[in-house]
């Protein structure tokens, strides 16, 4: 059962700025809603001589960590497909050319028929799988980056040739930058009159991604995705790359997937298209997908096709879970329907807790508003620091001293000793507190101040600074009855 700060505090009957300053004193900023951890609690219990036992579901929901791979013998492990997302500015030709490739492949050696939009797919080059992520843009990239998933390998951005780079095609390339994921460019419709590649290139270069043949290591592609040209070259440049990445996997071992897209389908119930990070989702595994889970009752290709597995790298609808789980989200096999129900279990309950944890924190919106309206007090803080630091690490710690109904704001920091412009600042605020971390005031600033009727706050630990500072918030609250 998980216990929020002030609930420790309660069961331990300790007064709760008791608790909170302990934490500070360890470096950690919790205000009295937010919960404890288990190492959290287990120091306080010493620290406060008493007994506690801990059933954290931290621990136990977390089924990602159970999955064994670290510790496989690389001889396990074979060669994968690469996983593709396609990026760049709109207009430029996403969806055209994921439609154009797809049109002009057709995987697994199944018979083509109607595609149906599954949300990833995979053609054949040349007897090697190329997967791609179905939905362009960068929503499904970030969601999963967020989620902690990396399914991308090789990211393309597809750049007009008449249009050159745009806005969105240098957030893809800062994406791709950011999460270290090689980058291949397709000059899309080449077709076109006004076709530039090399304004393309020069405008990429400038950017960082220098083309190969100007002696860079970014492969350039041009390609028409209305005349479909140029794309058996592009899968080429693709699996090029994916064969100088060795990209690996075990198909021996369970399955680990990550989904890309759910929906509740009628008759079929939740379905969820996977992509298969490591080992082989067969008909029958026992799943547990966030709090969702199941038995995987059947597998379904973009082309309808009914599968018996799929392997590393591979894509497939997944007909059997419980419950629809969010993009992002993590399958693995289970090695019984029981241990998969458990975690599921496990993970709804802490995801129950987590929305009750945000639920009582303001956001900002709501902040920004209740101070327009009044209710919300804030306290001013003028900081000065000895380093750039501790002022950073001090403002986020302020920043997060707050509640509905008051808050701390920065109005003025920096690095240095309090000068006079610093006392005549807070002078001139209501409200307002000055404080110093590891700083003394300068020549007649306490003269100045003292004539002003101003104090000089200042420390030289940081949970002092940050106990001051909250009893002030606390005198601003009105009082509860
Ligand atoms: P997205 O917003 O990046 O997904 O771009 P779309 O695929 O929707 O394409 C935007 C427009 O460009 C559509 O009108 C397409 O028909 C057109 N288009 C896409 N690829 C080509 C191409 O290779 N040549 C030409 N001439 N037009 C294209």
């Amino acid at each position: 059962e998980d216990i929020r700060v002030y609930e420790f505090a309660d069961k331990v009957r300790q007064p709760l700025s008791e608790v909170i300053k302990i934490l500070f004193n360890l470096g950690m900023m919790v205000t009295k809603n937010d919960f404890l951890g288990k190492d959290e609690i287990e120091i306080l219990a010493s620290e406060f001589g008493v007994e506690v036992t801990t059933i954290d579901p931290k621990d136990a929901f977390n089924y990602e960590d159970s999955y064994e791979e670290d510790n496989e013998d690389s001889a396990d492990l074979e060669e994968r497909p690469p996983v593709i997302t396609i990026m760049g500015h709109v207009d430029h030709g996403k969806t055209s050319l994921l439609d154009a490739i797809r049109n002009a492949k057709v995987a697994h050696g199944e018979a083509g028929g109607i595609t149906q939009h599954i949300g990833a797919y995979s053609v054949e080059q040349h007897g090697k799988l190329i997967t791609f992520l179905d939905t362009p843009g960068h929503e499904a990239f970030s969601s999963m980056r967020a989620r902690g998933a990396q399914l991308t390998d090789i990211i393309v951005i597809v750049v007009a040739a008449d249009d050159g780079v745009k806005p969105q095609t240098r957030e893809s390339v800062k994406h791709a930058q950011e999460a270290k994921v090689p980058v291949i460019v397709a000059i899309n419709k080449m077709d076109k009159p006004g076709a530039n590649p090399d304004m393309v290139k020069a405008q990429m270069a400038e950017l960082g991604l220098n083309p190969v043949d100007w002696g860079g290591d970014v492969e350039f592609v041009g390609v028409s995705a209305k005349a479909m040209t140029g794309i058996d070259e592009l899968l080429e440049a693709i699996l090029l790359q994916a064969e100088i990445m060795e990209l690996k996997a075990n198909p021996n071992n369970m399955a680990k997937a990550v989904v890309v897209e759910s929906t509740l389908e009628k008759g079929r119930g939740p379905v969820a298209t996977v992509i298969v990070q490591n080992g082989t989702l067969k008909i029958g595994d026992n799943i547990v997908c966030g709090s969702a889970y199941g038995r995987v009752r059947a597998l379904i290709s973009d082309r309808k096709a009914q599968l018996q597995k799929i392997g590393p790298s591979e894509t497939a609808v997944v007909v059997g879970l419980s419950d629809v789980p969010p993009s992002g989200e993590i399958l693995m096999v289970m090695e019984s329907d029981k241990e998969a129900r458990e975690f599921a279990q496990k993970r709804y309950e802490y995801d129950r807790h987590r929305e009750l944890s945000h639920s009582t924190k303001t956001t900002l919106d709501e902040l920004s508003s209740l101070i327009a309206e009044g209710r919300l007090k804030a306290l001013k803080v003028v900081l000065k620091t000895d380093v750039h630091g501790s002022l950073e690490a001090i403002r986020s710690a302020l920043a997060e001293l707050r509640n509905e109904e008051v808050k701390v704001e920065v109005i003025s920091s920096g690095v240095g000793g309090i000068t006079e412009n610093d006392v005549a600042l807070v002078n001139n605020s209501e409200n307002c507190m000055l404080v110093g971390f590891n700083v003394r005031p300068t020549g007649n600033v306490n003269a100045m101040a003292k004539q002003m009727g101003i104090k000089i706050n200042t420390y030289s630990i940081i949970y002092q600074l940050i106990d001051d500072v909250t009893a002030m918030l606390t005198g601003m609250m009105a009082p509860q009855f």
